[in-house]
């Protein structure tokens, strides 16, 4: 029918079917109509020739209408030139990334993991490792204290303090965890952060079993040609050093990143004192032991030129991506 096929579009389409299919005033309506008034012989054969019509009309209107109906979604073929969607993958922290190498390389060396709670009492945090009951660091600027009692522990040692109450010598542990400190959230600071810290307690350890031990690590894990142990003051150890690497950025010539000393410090160690000992029920007389403490955060910021210690902490998947392996 031209009519039909002339129409380009829904409504032009619903404006015939109106004038030729309507029920109301439609072509094919009024032309039923006369059926009734044609003589009885006439009357069969003149439907039959109605009813063509009306299915040929029908059926063309039908194609029409499929033809201008907008094509499905569903049935729409795919777009090849669509950006393909992201798959996404989790990925390990780089501090976490750093404290898995870390205990990796000493497990090796016999260590086993020891944890402990984050909350404390001041006696294992402080008394049992040997801190004069006026040290600064159990002041209320310094410690996070939940009530008289309890307080986040500050530091991962008093795990040293329950693994020797919990195990007799020989004890060889790493011990990884957060702790929690008064400080603000600056660039070089984070009220709560991971710390790792090892003890080792047997009969006959002394310094020589300390150097070997974390010389070994820090050719290990810093690739470290050079270091150096500086005398320094823990109350829970006697004698204490601080363990230096040579800068890896400038071999020791001096650079921005070593603030031109030609060496980065990376943790703090020493003998464990004997009043540690012996409030854990170890005697002190018959074994002697060593231990260090580090913070993998810093070891972050430093391994990747971190310039800012809040960015570990901001989950934006834009930095955290970049150590997707
Ligand atoms: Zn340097």
């Amino acid at each position: 029918m031209p009519a039909i096929a002339a129409a380009t579009t829904a409504d032009a389409l619903e404006a015939v079917r109106a004038k030729y299919l309507g029920r109301a005033h439609g072509w094919l309506r009024d032309l039923s109509a006369h059926l009734g008034r044609l003589d009885k012989a006439d009357r069969a054969s003149a439907g039959r020739a109605f009813n063509e019509v009306r299915l040929r009309v029908e059926s063309a209107f039908a194609a029409r209408q499929a033809a201008l109906a907008p094509a499905r979604v569903a049935g729409a073929p795919p777009d090849p030139t669509m950006p393909a969607r992201h798959t996404w993958a989790g990925a390990v922290h780089p501090v976490s990334q750093i404290l898995d190498e870390m205990i990796e390389i000493f497990r090796e060396l016999g260590f086993t993991i020891a944890l402990g709670p984050e909350t404390e009492s001041p006696w294992y945090n402080f008394g049992a490792l040997n801190f004069p009951a006026d040290h600064p660091a159990m002041d209320l600027h310094d410690t996070l204290y939940i009530n008289d009692d309890v307080l986040l522990r500050t530091h991962t040692s008093p795990v040293q303090v329950r693994t020797l109450q919990a195990y007799p010598p020989p004890i060889r542990v790493l011990i990884p965890g957060n702790v929690h400190r008064r400080d603000p959230f600056d660039a070089s600071h984070a009220p709560t952060f991971a710390q790792v810290e090892g003890l080792v307690v047997d009969e006959g350890i002394t310094f020589a079993d300390l150097k070997a031990t974390l010389n070994h690590f820090a050719r290990r894990f810093f690739g470290a040609i050079r270091t150096r142990f500086r005398p320094s003051y823990f109350p829970f150890t006697e004698p204490s050093a601080e363990m230096d690497v040579v800068c890896g950025v400038c071999h020791g010539s001096g650079c921005s990143v070593c603030k031109q000393s030609g060496w980065i410090e990376i943790l703090g160690s020493g003998l464990v004192h004997p009043a540690v000992l012996e409030s854990a029920g170890v005697d002190s007389v018959k074994y002697t032991g060593w231990a260090f403490g580090m913070g993998p955060a810093r070891t972050a910021l430093a391994r990747y030129g971190i310039p800012d210690i809040r960015i570990l902490y901001d989950s934006d998947v834009r930095f955290l991506g970049q150590f997707a392996r």
